[in-house]
């Protein structure tokens, strides 16, 4: 079979919820963010699993990837949709009890005129400029929307992976500026939050990227395990080429392992000449293009060719590969393709 396997240790997503969990106080909850397929790795499988580890809360983007996250666990837990009530979404809001996080007036505006009573949370923005109703509009309907009762006061930092950025206090500062004395549950903090300290924290945090494995929470659990397999090995000489564009000369004797998986899978071509495969603990450089359904590896060095060669897993992480590839740990799960055959680890069976 020459289809990778993308292996998903849903025992390690859970571990990294509780430690996340673990640090904040016992008065703080702690949601799970599941948007874009749970970070790409499948919203069904990675929602129950948060759930038995506790979860009540779950996050998403959009009200359909909230159905998703509501078919999986039935009735109970809170889902909330960061992007609001959009023109469409009622029906889903409504019969998918799914709680829309209002960002503008006009959300504000939909939402009371179309589900009166229906839970709502409210998102500030308290700097990002990104999504959120602003310091004006809020200082003017907030006197008839906490009538109204939202469940919830929420907003989002912009710089929180770097915790010395004076972007943090700032935007704590506005957000304390614009929630003191309401008296509704807050929520601040998503994993770079979290890790700032208990002033973040407020009544719920928003992990994502830390339950999947991904910086900045450096603690985490490995989750992700990507093995490609390798489909014919040759012998290239001294002179000869490999791969379009003759991305790489062979300046040695060589052999070379072409191995199943390209762009078409999300291995972006940033990554041509410019990462390492694995077999066990070593390393096998990429060379030449990456290529749609296919890269080329140098294993020259290896005693025997391996059945498969590792892109992620002990020894490369996703953030490994994203340093390679010039981008973020984030990018590197929600581009995970859809060809690869997934494998959830549960001890819990
Ligand atoms: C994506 C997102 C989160 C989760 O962020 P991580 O950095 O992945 O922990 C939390 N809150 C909001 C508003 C988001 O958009």
């Amino acid at each position: 079979m020459a289809t990778a396997t993308l292996t998903i240790d849903l025992d390690a997503i859970a571990a990294n919820w509780r430690a996340l969990d673990k640090l904040s106080g016992p008065g703080v909850q702690t949601a799970a963010v599941v948007k874009a397929d749970a970070y790409g790795l499948g919203t069904a499988r990675v929602a129950r699993a948060l759930a038995q580890a506790g979860a009540r809360r779950f996050f998403v983007a959009v009200a359909e990837e909230g159905v998703a996250v509501r078919q999986a666990l039935g009735p109970g837990p809170q889902i909330s949709i960061l992007s609001g009530h959009m023109a469409g979404d009622t029906e889903m809001m409504h019969d998918l009890d799914l709680t829309p996080m209002l960002n503008s007036l006009e959300q504000i505006t939909r939402h009371l005129e179309a589900l009166p009573g229906h839970p709502f949370g409210v998102q500030l923005d308290t700097g990002m400029n990104r999504l959120g109703v602003e310091m004006l509009e809020w200082q003017a309907v907030a006197p008839i929307l906490l009538e109204a009762g939202p469940v919830m006061l929420m907003s989002h930092l912009a710089c929180a992976d770097e915790p010395d950025h004076p972007m943090n206090a700032h935007q704590l500062e506005v957000f304390h500026e614009m929630t003191d004395g309401t008296g509704v549950p807050r929520s601040f903090a998503a994993t770079g939050g979290i890790l700032l300290g208990p002033k973040y924290h407020f009544d719920l945090t928003r992990p994502g990227v830390g339950l999947y494995g991904g910086r900045p929470f450096d603690m985490a659990e490995r989750v992700v395990t990507l093995s490609l397999p390798v489909i014919q090995t040759r012998e290239v000489a001294p002179g000869e080429i490999v791969g379009y564009s003759c991305g790489w000369e062979a300046e040695a004797p060589s052999v070379v392992a072409t191995v199943a998986a390209g762009y078409a899978d999300g291995i972006t071509r940033r990554l041509s000449n410019n990462a390492v495969l694995w077999d066990g603990a070593t390393p096998c450089p990429l060379i030449g293009r990456v290529s749609m359904d296919l890269i080329t590896v140098d294993v020259t060095h290896l005693p025997e060719v391996p059945k498969y060669l590792d892109l992620l897993g002990p020894h490369q992480t996703v953030d490994d590969l994203a340093d390679a590839a010039g981008t973020i740990g984030y990018e590197i799960l929600t581009s995970l393709g859809h060809r690869y055959l997934r494998r959830y680890q549960e001890s819990r069976g």
